[in-house]
């Protein structure tokens, strides 16, 4: 990391970052490496062997992430081939038979079913709640804290410092899912935390195009055993959607600053109608979340989540969308709905919305989910 990379602003440091020093001749973000095995004469040298241990591809897109998880200072990050990739191998690598994993209880749900097979395999899984920073009750004994913020679908904040402090003095590892923040929201490592771990599926490459995720970390010891991991499972990213993400990086500040922008003036929205309750986004003045977001967080995401009175009223609201299309991920950019109850696991209402703004025009938007609203009353 150089002085200069450290220094500039979101939007610049989002364009420049893992792109190769300009030489003549060359493109300014080298395509894709295919490659299933490199030449490889006489003794093992890196640091291109063979394909599922590391790809220059991959290289640029993981020193890019670096740079923006944390800027100025060494960081090691993995990419790997989905955000589940990511979030098994740092629980998997680094809990043994016997350890206490505290998790979020209100996380993402494929999160949260990691409970079962860590149990099988001899760990101890405590649940506690993001909100109130209630996990700070579990801690005594832990391995590993995970923690969630915001959380996913429900959108409630911790404070990521003081659960790192109190996880580090009980003597367990932190990790903290980025995906909804994004690094320009949030930088976990900055926090105290041990690990950044994301779903580059999301905001982070914001196409809905490819699966992607990466775990960064600034302790050698720690990538060595995550990079293990995800050799002999062989979670690897393809080199083209490695390049695919990458590339997109570059319009990452622009995306996050729209969508920050477009959910608060939907949620703004949203707020004057009367059939509409719980509405929840941590950028919103009032929202329980808001104190400790503004702490911690620079943007606010992209997703708004609010309930309307039942699932048949949802329904009715989802089918009479005309710009918004009805999807289960977030962080596009196309605004997408959808009504989470439709796949259980979360404890959500039956007429719970999670809605992911888009970086369409926040008029339309707006006028789009009113006309759907104004309809679903009739
Ligand atoms: N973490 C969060 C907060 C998510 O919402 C998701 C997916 O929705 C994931 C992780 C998993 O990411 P992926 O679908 O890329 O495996």
């Amino acid at each position: 990391m150089t002085e200069y990379e450290s220094r500039p602003g979101d939007s610049t440091r989002s364009v420049h970052a893992g792109r190769p020093p300009a030489r003549a001749h060359e493109p300014a973000l080298p395509g894709p490496v295919f490659a299933a095995h490199f030449h490889l004469p006489g003794d093992v040298t890196g640091p291109y062997t063979y394909g599922r241990d590391e790809n220059p591809t991959w290289t640029r897109l993981e020193e890019a992430i670096s740079a923006l998880e944390s800027p100025g200072t060494p960081a090691e990050t993995l990419a790997f081939s989905s955000g589940m990739g990511a979030i098994s191998s740092v629980l998997f690598s680094q809990v043994r038979s016997g350890d206490t994993v505290v998790l979020p209880s209100d996380c993402y749900q494929a999160t949260r079913s990691l409970q079962g097979r860590l149990e099988d395999y001899g760990v101890s899984v405590r649940l506690a709640p993001t909100a109130g920073d209630a996990q700070l009750k579990a801690l005594e004994g832990a391995r590993l804290l995970w923690i969630e913020t915001p959380s996913n679908p429900g959108l409630d904040v911790c404070d990521i410092r003081r659960l790192a402090d109190a996880a580090h003095a009980a003597g367990a590892l932190v990790a903290v899912d980025n995906t909804l923040a994004t690094p320009l929201g949030q930088r976990p490592l900055d926090l105290g935390a041990d690990f950044s771990v994301a779903s580059g599926t999301k905001a982070l490459s914001g196409h809905g195009d490819l699966l992607l995720g990466y775990v960064t970390t600034r302790r050698a010891e720690l990538a060595a055993g995550v990079r293990m991991w995800r050799k002999t499972v062989g979670a690897i990213p393809g080199p083209m959607e490695a390049w695919l993400a990458h590339r997109s990086l570059s319009t990452l500040a622009l995306r996050v600053d729209r969508q920050a922008a477009n959910a608060l003036e939907l949620a703004a929205a949203l707020l004057r109608r009367p059939e509409v309750t719980d509405v929840r986004h941590p950028g919103l003045a009032d929202d329980p979340a808001h104190s400790v977001a503004t702490a911690q967080m620079t943007r606010f995401g992209s997703v708004v989540s609010f309930t309307l009175p039942d699932k048949e009223h949802a329904e009715r609201f989802l089918s009479e969308l005309l710009l918004t299309t009805e999807a289960t991920s977030f962080g596009s950019v196309t605004s997408t709905a959808e009504r989470r109850a439709r796949w259980g696991g979360d404890a959500v209402p039956e007429g719970f919305i999670r809605f992911s703004v888009g970086v369409e025009d926040a008029a339309d938007i707006v006028r789009d989910v009113t006309q759907a609203l104004d309809a679903a009353a009739r």
